[in-house]
């Protein structure tokens, strides 16, 4: 049995597909979006959150930890991530909660059994569990076996992918899922290279792929600066247009920056994107309106 890192379970999920979800957020993702909602979740590696406002200077975890990797310098909490093993020892003795381990470790049937408490929300609102991340399909096997544990109760399942995966993972879990979320955050090679870390020949033949064998519902985040020019908008619709009639519903995200202050808690950077305004939201979705599936702007038909 396969055992893998989740590192947030939410219940009551209205936007990870059709009805009332569970979204279970697994760990490690092979791309670098700039503005990522998850920055915690990127790294394949578990470690600790640290949030310095709850910090109250006891120094318990400088003692509980035996890798070294909390220090003070005067009134300075310093952290050495790298040599971190995620054993948990600093949070268990961080009374203010200023610590906290980023995921935590299932195997199928144990997430399986969280996941089914929420049973009677999902069958009175035709929802169902959404694996979601970082990217959950770089843990295919734990997708794949938690799935087939669900679908014996008839659990609807969704998975939601950025598609920077091998085919093979796909096929994998293809006969579980009942829906991909699928993201397309740009089309122009120069705008994967620059903001998404990646080429996306595998992202379009993936993208290709799930259209020809499975329902999806596509998500395009809107990134001001990034992929908010005409040009390319045009160019994701004429993608979505060439997918053909399994594309249920297309779904426009706009920016938020909750990331930036994940971010600084993983010890990590994030660059700041600006808002859209209501008009620039509104020039952008007429730019959709003439996709003939329904259209979503962050979760409302439009
Ligand atoms: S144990 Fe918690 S509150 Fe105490 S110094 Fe460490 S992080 Fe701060
Ligand atoms: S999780 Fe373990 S290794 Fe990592 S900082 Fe805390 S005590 Fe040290």
């Amino acid at each position: 049995m396969s055992r893998g890192l989740v590192f947030d379970i939410q219940h009551f999920s209205l936007h990870d597909g059709p009805g009332i979800r569970t979204t279970v957020f697994l760990k490690g993702c092979s791309l670098h979006c700039a503005w990522c909602h998850n920055p915690e979740s990127i790294s394949l590696k578990n470690g600790i959150l640290f949030k310095e406002s709850k910090c109250i200077g006891c120094r318990a975890c400088e003692n509980a930890c035996n890798r070294g990797v909390h220090s003070f310098d005067g009134g300075n909490h310093l952290i050495d991530r790298s040599l971190c093993m995620a054993c948990g020892n600093c949070e268990a003795v961080c009374y203010a909660g200023a610590l906290k381990l980023i995921a935590r470790e299932y195997d199928p049937k144990e997430l399986a059994e969280v996941l089914l408490r929420d049973r009677s929300l999902y069958d009175r609102s035709g929802g169902g569990v959404t694996f979601s991340g970082g990217e959950p399909l770089l843990q295919a096997d734990l997708v794949l076996e938690t799935a087939e544990l669900l679908k014996e109760d008839g659990i609807h399942i969704c998975v939601d992918t950025a598609l920077n995966v091998p085919r093979e993972s796909i096929k994998k879990v293809l006969p579980v899922v009942d829906l991909f979320l699928c993201d397309i955050k740009a089309v122009s090679g120069d705008i994967f290279r620059r903001y998404i870390g990646e080429d996306n020949s595998l992202i379009m033949s993936n993208l290709k792929y799930i259209s020809e064998n499975a329902d999806m519902y596509i998500r395009v985040p809107l990134i001001k600066g990034v992929n908010t020019e005409v040009d390319e908008l045009e160019k994701i619709r004429e993608l979505i247009g060439s997918l053909g009639n399994r594309v249920r519903q297309v779904g426009l995200l706009t920016y938020h920056d909750l990331g930036i202050e994940k971010a600084v808690q993983a010890g990590m950077e994030e660059e700041r994107f600006p808002f859209l305004t209501e008009e620039e939201i509104q020039e952008m979705t007429g730019i959709f309106s003439g996709i003939a599936c329904e259209l979503l702007v962050d979760g409302v038909p439009v």
